[in-house]
């Protein structure tokens, strides 16, 4: 008997060693991994420089709170705005929280209760941040949840123009919804999300705490749109498995968050952010981030040129390395995957979704790409 809550379904197997992108289980099975502890190791496991940043500053000092100036913090946000059009940061823990500040924070300055989310979407577990998540199972028992949000249909303009007015406080999106399998809205859609943000004064949020820190190819995924997010989260890549969470924002919301009216213990302590430091450190170059696009492109190509021909996939989809295969029996075929080394991860219902490290080799795509090749040749017929 475990002492733990059951909220997870676990699977039997016990990771005990990781070296990039190989981890171990308790029998020393090795797989390659295309989890990346959801798409938050992306430098793989124990990464020399990360393991030399944490050890230096565990020996320098680890906690402060934030009474105290924090050099590692101010760094790292300027790390983090210098390539947006962003101003500030706010730090914390998780995903959930950053979200949570993001709520807050464009209540606050917009005195405005309605925030647009989107069906399928995923922001968190805290009350703001499921409330704002648009899937029942999420929810289910908790109600009454805020007020606050109204969920529309993913990619569909002429919802969005409909409820979208002078009373809406914010919208906010992923740029790619994760969790909700993989789902890219059209080029338009995105347009008109700027368009009628700025028509209306209404904010726009962007969750990056799965595609943000380079896991689409680009530094943030609203890039790849031109985007102008007035809030952008992120969480689960800064810190390489280390726990922080990030809020950025433009500078005309920061007399709203003045001192005494957000905080949290932990966020952004010496520790996290000398972490995330040297994880930035790596990631934030172009040349970096031009290989994450080009393997992701290559990788999702030759997916789409061997898979084409079974009638079981619906759809690759992904930017960088964030891709979906949509297929029947996903449950089963990641099972499968799992019995031959290679660890993915499920997503919406019927998606596996491939998320090795950003700094996976040519080598091991394609030794994956093999074993996923292999397993449908086994498992399905083609059409010619
Ligand atoms: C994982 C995730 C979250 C929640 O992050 P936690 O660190 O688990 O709180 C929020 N938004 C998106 C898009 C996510 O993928």
């Amino acid at each position: 008997m475990s002492a733990l809550f059951p909220t997870y379904k676990r699977k039997q197997i016990r990771l005990q060693k990781g070296n990039g992108t190989y981890v171990y289980d308790q029998n020393d099975k090795k797989y390659l991994d295309f989890t990346s502890g959801i798409a938050v190791t992306s430098l793989g496991h124990c990464h020399p420089d990360v393991v030399a940043a944490l050890q230096k500053q565990s020996e320098c000092i680890w906690h402060t709170s934030n009474l105290f100036e924090i050099h590692q913090q101010e760094l790292l946000a300027d790390t983090l705005v210098k390539h947006t059009h962003l101003d500030l940061a706010f730090f914390c823990n998780s995903g959930a929280e950053a979200n949570e500040a993001a709520i807050k924070l464009a209540k606050k300055f917009t005195k405005k209760n309605k925030i647009i989310t989107f069906n399928d979407s995923f922001h968190g577990r805290t009350f703001g941040s499921m409330s704002a998540t648009g899937q029942q199972k999420i929810k289910e028992g908790y109600g009454p949840l805020l007020s606050t949000f109204i969920h529309l249909p993913w990619n569909d303009i002429e919802q969005l123009k409909k409820q979208a007015d002078n009373d809406t406080a914010a919208i906010m999106m992923e740029v790619i919804q994760g969790e909700g399998g993989i789902k890219i809205a059209d080029p338009d859609f995105y347009k008109a999300v700027q368009e009628i943000c700025e028509k209306n004064d209404i904010l726009l949020i962007i969750d990056e705490v799965q595609t943000g820190i380079g896991r689409t190819g680009k530094r943030y995924a609203y890039e790849h749109f031109e985007l102008d997010p007035d809030i952008v989260t992120l969480a689960k890549g800064l810190g390489n498995g280390f726990p922080i969470g990030a809020m950025l924002g433009k500078s005309k919301l920061a007399d709203m968050f003045g001192p005494g009216s957000h905080g949290t213990t932990f966020g952004g302590n010496p520790l996290a952010c000398a972490v995330s430091q040297s994880v930035l450190d790596i990631i934030f170059h172009d040349e970096f981030l031009s290989e994450v696009e080009r393997k992701g492109k290559n990788f999702k190509a030759q997916l789409e040129n061997h898979l084409i021909n079974f009638p079981c996939v619906k759809e690759i989809r992904g930017k960088g390395l964030l891709i979906g295969i949509e297929c029947e029996r996903a449950g089963e075929l990641i099972v499968n995957l799992e019995d031959q080394g290679l660890l993915t991860v499920p997503a919406g219902e019927p998606v596996i979704r491939l998320l090795p490290p950003l700094n996976v080799t040519d080598e091991e795509l394609t030794s994956a790409l093999n074993t996923i090749l292999a397993l449908f040749n086994n498992k399905y017929e083609k059409v010619t």
